[in-house]
């Protein structure tokens, strides 16, 4: 049993908390995002997995183990950090190979496990190569060699992709996630990109202001949000102030009624309800058939056309509130800024969450 736990881990900097009283338990061979905007202490939490910041209180257990105080060289975890800390003035080889001489393996078991991570990495042709002489994405994926090379139960990446150009990056959220499940290693990345979590993510751990708001597989997140806060941060969404009406509906500002679907969730909440449709759950139509009894559907003036080709963005102003929806050019040809249109919000996707 290799599974990482984590018991009201709290760290502390003079009064701030870093990381407050956070419960966490990662499971064997999955990859798992911390994610969440600047500050919210993503990085110290990961910092504290890694040996490199001690908990104020709380503990971490790893493989039935605790680890809490046990020093980062110890725990035989493979790391990679934003900056990669790849040795400039060594060759490919020599830079996955490092791990492995620390652990004084044997020379023709180097030989061996560097080529086949050179092999795994695909880039066995470089092996001789100064990094200095690599492209971004070559240098990331010599990085993660080196992490792995010795076989380390656990994987930590804080960042590894924020240098790299928009294409690149995506490129290898694909590769590293291919990898990591060819491999089964555990792994934990720290984020603040939520497309990049979505991708690559078995579970995203939500973080705001040192504390988890949610835990979930990425989907579950994006379609069932707790919070106003998890709804904004995870995708786009229309978030709408709305008031219960205690009869499976809600009014809109300005008056307007939203019918939920039967057995709608009604979150409790003291500061309030919103109501959260995604854009791509929003059905535009310039004419309604005659017959067409739709529920909730909402009369507006598109005011602006985000059109990029494969998608089309049209945001509508329904008198009182703004909506955003995602549609396609097939799909409803002719949108255009003034034309007045009708926005229907199908009941199953209308959610409720707890004002923030
Ligand atoms: P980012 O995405 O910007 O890296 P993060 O979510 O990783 O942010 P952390 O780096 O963990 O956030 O920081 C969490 C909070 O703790 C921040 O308010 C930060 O200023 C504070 N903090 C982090 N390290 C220290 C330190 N060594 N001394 C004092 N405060 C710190």
């Amino acid at each position: 049993m290799t599974h990482l736990t984590m018991h009201a881990v709290t760290r502390r900097f003079g009064a701030a908390h870093a990381v407050d009283n956070v419960d966490l338990s990662v499971p064997d061979g999955k990859l798992v995002c911390f994610l969440g905007p600047s500050g919210c202490g993503k990085t110290t939490l990961l910092r504290m997995i890694a040996g490199l910041e001690t908990p104020s209180s709380g503990s971490i257990q790893f493989a039935g183990r605790d680890i809490t105080r046990v020093p980062a060289n110890q725990r035989g975890f493979g790391m990679v950090f934003q900056s990669l800390a790849l040795f400039p003035h060594m060759t490919v080889a020599q830079n996955v190979a490092y791990p492995l001489k620390l652990r004084k393996t044997a020379k023709d078991q180097q030989t061996r496990r560097v080529a086949e991570l050179l092999e795994l990495i695909q880039l066995p042709h470089m092996a001789d190569r100064p990094v200095t002489q690599l492209s971004g994405g070559q240098r990331q994926r010599v990085a993660i060699a080196r992490a792995i090379a010795s076989q380390p139960k656990l994987l930590l990446l804080d960042e590894p992709l924020s240098a790299l150009d928009a294409k690149l990056r995506e490129a290898m959220q694909v590769e590293i996630r291919l990898l990591q499940q060819r491999l089964g290693i555990t792994t934990i990345m720290v984020t603040h990109d939520q497309r990049e979590a979505m991708t690559m993510a078995d579970e995203i751990v939500v973080m705001e202001k040192g504390r988890i708001a949610q835990v979930g597989k990425p989907l579950d997140i994006y379609r069932e949000p707790v919070s106003e806060f998890v709804a904004d941060f995870i995708g786009l969404g229309n978030i709408l102030p709305v008031t219960y009406d205690g009869a499976g509906g809600v009014s809109l500002p300005g008056g307007l009624r939203i019918a939920l679907a039967p057995g709608a969730r009604v979150p409790k909440s003291g500061a309030g309800l919103r109501l959260l449709i995604r854009p791509e759950d929003i059905c535009v139509k310039t004419t309604p058939a005659a017959d067409d009894a739709a529920p909730n559907r909402l009369a507006g003036t598109v005011t602006f056309i985000r059109d990029v080709g494969a998608s089309l963005e049209a945001t509508i102003d329904c008198a009182g509130f703004t909506l955003t929806a995602a549609t396609t050019p097939r799909e409803t040809p002719g949108l255009a800024p003034g034309l007045p249109v009708y926005a229907e919000l199908p009941p199953h996707a209308c959610k409720l969450i707890a004002a923030h």
